[in-house]
């Protein structure tokens, strides 16, 4: 291979498949192409901490030695404009060209727009990048009343942040209930609760009608119900859409997402996607999904370097998340799917509890608040296949129980 592998997105994806081509041997080219002029960064700091603290700077994903070290070219502040799959090169909107014999798309995705005239105002943010961050986080200071459109995780833990340092702020969500595309509706319930006991004002079943400005700068928020909530600060956080365009005029398949096979391949052989811009058959639940989330870009990243070294594994890494919202850490482990059935274990009065979901009985997923362990437990159980019983999950020693399931050998469930 004369030109090598490139990737296109320095996120968590993209930085990730350059460090595991080189762990599973590959010593061709590596170039990894990044429109931000920064060295790529952990991305779920900065709606928590990095907001936080003033003085906080982004945390490295790989120290700039790593790069240099792996003999990694970089090629930071580029934007490419297009893939040109016949001649396999990327140009880029400045017109330069760049050959490739394999190429592995990480773009990501980026914050969903809000459809109304007032989303220019000067004010008015959603969170992406570190620039985003700072940005947030410079006018946050000077900032009283804030508006945080979305109950999803990024806009309560930027709503649970402000809050703690003394903001008043609204949350205004569309559907009846918090977090709603990702956890059970007990929990969703408790997030609530905490979060309104903190201070945070939580408008259900709302929408955004207005915004109004003046001098070009936001004032105020006018909701589906008419209410008019002074801001001079607001965040939209109303899901995120997958960056798909060069896929999609390059002819690659697309579906809510890059289409990939479960070795990561797109349409065209020779093009490999991973991370939040792709869509694919879910081992576990049968079902297309895209993920949002630093685990499945790793391990999506880690396999991609493996089949372009030419493995033939599957994508079978159970999907697991996290959120910190105010006092709340949530971690959610495997897909909910088409359960039928959820067990509570833990007391929510006490901010510590997790909901075991079931279909019939086989366990699908786990999402804890402030219950580390029956999380870990859970990625083991999901990956070897074990379902404890809800009486099992009742009785609290889910780590013997597994334990004596695997010395029996591992029966299946
Ligand atoms: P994110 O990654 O932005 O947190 P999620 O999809 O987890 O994405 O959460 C987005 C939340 O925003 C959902 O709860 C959704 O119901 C809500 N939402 C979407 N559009 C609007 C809107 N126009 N006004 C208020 N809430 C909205």
């Amino acid at each position: 291979m004369t030109n090598g592998v490139v990737i296109i997105g320095a996120g968590h994806a993209g930085v990730q498949a350059a460090a595991s081509l080189r762990e599973e041997g590959f010593s061709g080219p590596v170039t990894l192409v990044g429109d931000e002029n920064e060295l790529p960064y952990h991305k779920p700091p900065l709606s928590k901490a990095f907001l936080k603290d003033t003085q906080a700077k982004p945390q490295m994903l790989r120290a700039e030695a790593f790069y240099t070290g792996a003999d990694i070219g970089l090629r930071f502040g580029h934007r490419v404009a297009a893939i040109d799959t016949a001649a396999r090169q990327l140009v880029f909107d400045d017109s330069a060209k760049l050959g490739f014999d394999r190429l592995i798309l990480a773009t990501g995705s980026r914050p969903r727009a809000l459809p109304l005239d007032g989303a220019i105002l000067a004010g008015v943010f959603s969170l992406r990048t570190v620039a985003d961050a700072r940005a947030i986080r410079d006018h946050a200071a000077a900032a009283e009343n804030v508006v945080v459109l979305g109950g999803g995780f990024i806009g309560l833990e930027i709503a649970a942040t402000l809050a703690a340092g003394g903001r008043r702020v609204t949350v205004v969500e569309a559907q009846d209930r918090l977090l709603g595309r990702a956890v059970a509706p007990a929990v969703s319930a408790h997030v609530a609760g905490r979060l309104a006991a903190s201070g945070v004002r939580l408008l259900m079943r709302t929408t955004v009608e207005r915004l109004d400005g003046e001098n070009g700068h936001v004032l105020a928020v006018t909701t589906s119900a008419g209410e008019h909530i002074p801001a001079d600060m607001v965040l939209v956080g109303i899901g995120a859409v997958p960056s798909t365009e060069l896929a999609e005029a390059a002819g690659l398949a697309v579906t809510n997402g890059i289409r990939v096979d479960p070795q990561m391949r797109t349409s065209v052989p020779e093009i490999l996607a991973i991370g939040d811009a792709v869509n694919y058959l879910h081992w576990q639940t049968g079902a297309d999904v895209r993920l949002e989330s630093v685990q499945n870009s790793t391990d999506q990243a880690k396999l991609a370097a493996r089949t372009l070294t030419g493995h033939d594994d599957p994508y079978t890494a159970v999907p697991w998340f996290w959120s910190d919202i105010g006092d709340m850490k949530l971690q959610m482990v495997g897909l909910p799917g088409a359960s039928d059935r959820t067990v509570l274990a833990g007391d929510p009065t006490e901010n510590r509890f997790s909901a075991f979901h079931y279909a019939g009985d086989r366990l699908t997923a786990i999402e804890s608040v402030n219950r580390p362990a029956d999380h870990m437990m859970g990625r083991k159980m999901l990956a070897a296949g074990f379902s404890p019983t809800p009486e099992q999950v009742a009785a609290g020693d889910l780590k013997d129980t597994f334990a004596r399931w695997q010395s029996a050998g591992s029966p299946p469930p």
